[in-house]
This record gives C-alpha cells, sequence and structure tokens, in this order.
C-alpha cells in the first residue's frame, strides 16, 4: 500500500515536472498542459481522500478532518480550471488579488481550519498552553523577519508600496502557521502511531511553504523564471495530503519509531529555540555598531538558550526515566498480582485447581449440565496408606508422589474432566458432558487402574491403591453439597469393603 502510494505521488510529479522540462512554460499547450496536471492531480488528491472518508464510517473526527482538507483541494482545483478556462480563452487577469487567487487562498484557509479543528478536538492529548507558547514564539520569530525583509522595504519606499503585493504574504504567513504547529503537533502525538502519514502532511507543508515563499520572492523580484515551476511542488502538499488520509490507519498498526523518537523529542523541544535563535542571527547581522555590549549579548544569549535546552531536555530525561521505572512496577505489580490469583485458587503443591476453584467449575458444570441435560459424575479419592509413604520413605518423598499422582491424573485423564487437590492425599475429578451414565462407571475404574503400574520412590517402584467413591447427577442428587457428600461416604464405603476399589451407590 505504501509503495504504491508513493509511486503514484513520485510519478504524477515527476512527469508534471518532465512535461515542464520539455514543453517549457511560455506556450499556449504548456499552460494548458500544466492546468491539466494541476486539476487532474488535485482530483486524484480528492478521490484518495473521498475513498479515506468512506472507510471511516464510524469515526467522525477523523471524516471532518479529512473533509475540511478535501475542500482546500478543492478550492484548488476551482482555482485552476478557472485558470485553464483564462488561458484557453487567452483573457487577462487582473492581478495577484483576483477572484481566481481569492479561491487558491481559500485552499490554504480550509487547511488551517482543518489543523484547528484538529487542534480543538485533540487538546485532550496535547499540552494546549505549551503548545500555543511555541506557536506563538515561532509566529513572533516569523512575522518580525517578515516583516522586517518583505514589508518594510516597501514602506520605506512609497512609491513602489502596493497594498496587493502586501497581501501576497498571506500565503507563507499562513504557511508558515500552519507549518510550525504541525510540527509542534507532529511530534507531540507521534507517539501515538500514525508517524507516516502524519510526516507525509508534514513534508507537504514544508514543500508548499516553500513554494509560497519562493511565489513572493519571485513576484516581488519580476524574475524571468515563470511560477509555473512552482505548481508541480505545490501539487506534491495536495498529493500527499491525499496519500496521507488513504495510509491513516491503513492497517490500525502504531508504525514502530521508536529509536529516532528520542530525536524527533529533540526537534520539537528545541523547535522555539531555533526560531528565536534565527531571529538572533537575523538581527546580529544587522548590528549598526560592534561595540562592549553588543558582544556580550551575542554570547550571553546563545549561552542562555543552549542552557534553557538543557534544562529542558535533562527535564524530559528525568520524566522518561521515571515512566520506565512507573511501568516497570506496575508491571511487576501486575505480575505478583496475577501470581497472588493463581495461589488463591491452586494447590501449591501440585498447582491443580484448589477446593475454591474446584466449587466455582463445579457449580458452572452442574449449571450447563442442567441446560443440556447431561450427566455429570463426581469422584473422590483417597490415596491407600499414604501414612506409610511418609513413615517410610520421609515427608519430601511422600510430597513426591501426591505430585506424581497429580501428573498421571492429568495426563491420562479424558480432557471433559477437572481434576482438584482438596488436600493430604485427597483429589477430586469432575466428569462433566457425559451422554451416558454407563461412562462414569467406566470412569471410576479408569482411574483404578490408573494405580496399576507403580510409581518410582527413591528409585525404588512402589504400588499405590486408591479408594474412589463416585456419585452421579442428577441421578443420586442435584445440588453441589448433596453430591460431595454422596461421593465422600461412597468413598468410605469403598475404604470399608478393603480399599482399592471404585464404589458408587446404585
Ligand atoms: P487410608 O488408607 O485410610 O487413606 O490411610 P492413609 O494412610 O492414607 O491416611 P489418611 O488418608 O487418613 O491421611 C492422609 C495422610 O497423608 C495424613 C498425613 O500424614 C499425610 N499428608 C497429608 N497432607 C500431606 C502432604 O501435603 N504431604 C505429605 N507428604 N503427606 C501429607
Ligand atoms: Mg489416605
Amino acid at each position: 500500500m505504501y509503495k504504491l502510494i508513493y509511486a503514484v505521488i513520485g510519478g504524477w510529479i515527476l512527469s508534471h515536472t518532465l512535461w515542464l522540462g520539455i514543453v517549457g512554460t511560455s506556450s499556449d499547450l504548456s499552460k494548458i498542459g500544466n492546468s491539466l496536471f494541476m486539476i487532474l492531480g488535485t482530483m486524484l488528491s480528492i478521490g484518495l481522500l473521498t475513498f479515506a472518508i468512506r472507510r471511516h464510517p464510524n469515526r467522525p473526527f477523523t471524516r471532518r478532518l479529512f473533509l475540511l482538507l478535501l475542500f482546500g483541494n478543492t478550492a484548488l482545483a476551482i482555482g485552476e480550471t478557472a485558470q485553464l478556462i483564462v488561458d484557453t480563452l487567452q483573457l487577462k487577469r487582473v492581478g495577484p488579488f483576483d477572484g481566481i487567487d481569492l479561491v487558491f487562498g481559500m485552499q490554504i484557509g480550509f487547511y488551517l481550519l482543518a489543523f484547528c479543528y484538529f487542534l480543538i478536538s485533540r487538546r485532550g492529548h496535547i499540552n494546549l498552553r505549551f503548545f500555543l507558547f511555541d506557536e506563538l514564539i515561532i509566529l513572533i520569530v516569523t512575522g518580525a523577519i517578515s516583516w522586517h525583509y518583505l514589508v518594510t522595504p516597501y514602506l520605506e519606499q512609497a512609491s513602489l508600496f502596493s497594498f496587493k503585493t502586501l497581501l501576497l504574504l498571506r500565503y507563507p504567513l499562513g504557511d508558515l502557521l500552519l507549518l510550525g504547529g504541525m510540527l509542534i503537533l507532529f511530534f507531540g502525538v507521534m507517539k501515538r502511531g500514525n508517524s507516516i502519514p502524519l510526516l507525509m502532511i508534514l513534508v507537504g507543508f514544508h514543500l508548499q511553504l516553500f513554494a509560497d515563499l519562493l511565489y513572493v520572492a519571485l513576484y516581488r523580484a519580476d524574475f524571468p523564471v515563470s511560477a509555473m515551476w512552482l505548481d508541480p511542488i505545490w501539487l506534491a502538499t495536495v498529493l500527499l495530503i491525499g496519500g496521507a488520509a488513504i495510509l491513516f490507519d491503513v492497517d490500525e498498526r502504531p508504525l514502530d519509531l521508536k529509536v529516532n523518537r528520542q530525536i524527533l523529542d529533540g526537534i520539537r523541544l528545541v523547535t522555539p529555540y531555533i526560531f528565536l535563535l534565527i531571529l538572533f542571527v537575523t538581527m546580529a547581522r544587522q548590528a549598526v555598531s560592534w561595540n562592549g555590549l553588543t558582544i556580550g549579548l551575542m554570547i550571553a544569549i546563545p549561552l542562555l538558550i543552549s542552557r534553557q535546552i538543557r534544562i529542558v531536555m535533562e527535564n524530559q530525561r528525568l520524566r522518561e526515566n521515571l515512566e520506565a521505572k512507573v511501568e516497570e512496577r506496575t508491571a511487576a505489580l501486575e505480575q505478583a498480582l496475577e501470581e497472588m490469583e493463581h495461589m488463591a485458587y491452586h494447590d501449591a503443591l501440585t498447582n491443580l485447581p484448589n477446593r475454591y476453584l474446584f466449587a466455582r467449575l463445579f457449580k458452572e458444570e452442574l449449571r450447563r449440565a442442567e441446560i443440556h441435560q447431561r450427566f455429570v459424575g463426581l469422584y473422590f479419592i483417597d490415596i491407600d496408606h499414604f501414612k506409610q509413604v511418609n513413615d517410610t520413605y520421609g515427608h519430601q518423598i511422600g510430597d513426591q508422589l501426591i505430585i506424581d499422582i497429580a501428573n498421571r491424573l492429568e495426563k491420562r485423564l479424558p480432557h471433559n474432566t477437572v481434576i482438584s487437590r482438596q488436600g493430604g492425599d485427597e483429589f477430586v475429578v469432575l466428569l462433566f458432558d457425559v451422554k451416558d451414565e454407563s461412562d462414569i462407571e467406566a470412569c471410576g475404574q479408569q482411574l483404578i487402574d490408573l494405580f496399576e503400574r507403580p510409581f518410582i520412590l527413591h528409585a525404588t517402584p512402589v504400588f499405590m491403591t486408591a479408594s474412589i467413591g463416585g456419585a452421579i447427577y442428577p441421578t443420586h442428587a442435584t445440588s453441589r453439597s448433596a453430591l460431595i457428600e454422596r461421593a465422600d461416604v461412597a468413598m468410605y464405603e469403598a475404604k470399608r469393603r478393603g480399599k482399592n476399589q471404585f464404589h458408587v451407590e446404585v
């Protein structure tokens, strides 16, 4: 998907530039061709945005955001079509601030609207106060520099002053506003995924700014190069926006730019300072006289800025360390909690469900049996002469035997059983989802047979037996407690009858 989008955008821009290179910018044919490239390219972007809007039917925020961008592109398409009509009819344009220009201006207007909408809707994720501060710094710096280099010369030469030319500045200034904000936003929100689409939009606005600034410069200087050469750059922004919309959440997988994250965070932090530094350098270049004071200021300000950056970065590092620590602790706590929960419901020696978990599972299975009209078999198993093992081999070997018995039960019994250790040498088995009552008798016998092979204690094979009592739901009882009592009594009956047998009342 990514490659396809890149190829389409790159291919279009390349063909557009090649066309201008081959046909030139002066003939009528070149003008019409250029307009067609612009119109069709913009339509392509509109198509991409429409497709992206339709793909997110349940996400009003994303839809509205894309719609505003789509309006921006539509303004461009209308402007370009008007330009094409003017060119084909060989009409003269009134100037840099006619109706067509107004429509072109609306493109940036809609982009700005989309940006503000994004900002307002996402203010919960963005530290708006810091954002506005950063944005203000960028604006003041760019405003001051633009004023100094672009506006003041006009004001000084009153004869050359042209309000219309001044109005041209709205393009680069609008771009700057957008770009500064985007830059901060991009680095601020990129942790939440969608980095590549945001990066594409950012690159797009950089290109737009570059082209708009060049346009103003060309216009001012009456440069002999046609502004048409800038069209592919403007178009690139439009196409990048369309491409970004398509790639937005394309596979719901946040892009892993972890390695670069620190660098990106750094860039976000230093952006306002860089703008401040630009202002400072510009001012230094204009310094009228160099004396102790100016030199002192020239040294002190960069020092102050670098000190500030270091403090901010240090804070960031501290915060990151803290976050990592909190994350680590939380994970450890979660794991401990999980272990504790496991411990609360499992037998420590055999890791089998303990009597509490068994009671819960028993209850659930009885309910299911009632709904699906099934039998349930309950078996009480007590190992015969277990004390002797303890007395002969020691408590530790006795423990090992209990574990071995549990393992054998788990390994050999069918999957529709719940095995639990009730304590001591007593196990309970639940056979659920039984269609045929005779299966319960068969399973009781299977349990006895499990003890046919000897257990290896201290490298010695030892034959063990068990007395097993059974109870059947619903034949003997329907309640849990009554079934348990039945199985218990049956187990004692098995003991009484000479052990090593399965007993179930008939
Ligand atoms: P019976 O044939 O009548 O079942 O007699 P028994 O020797 O098996 O004794 P009974 O079932 O009455 O008691 C179980 C014995 O198991 C009591 C205790 O000494 C021993 N026991 C209980 N819990 C543990 C344990 O966790 N580890 C070990 N090694 N022994 C235990
Ligand atoms: Mg016993």
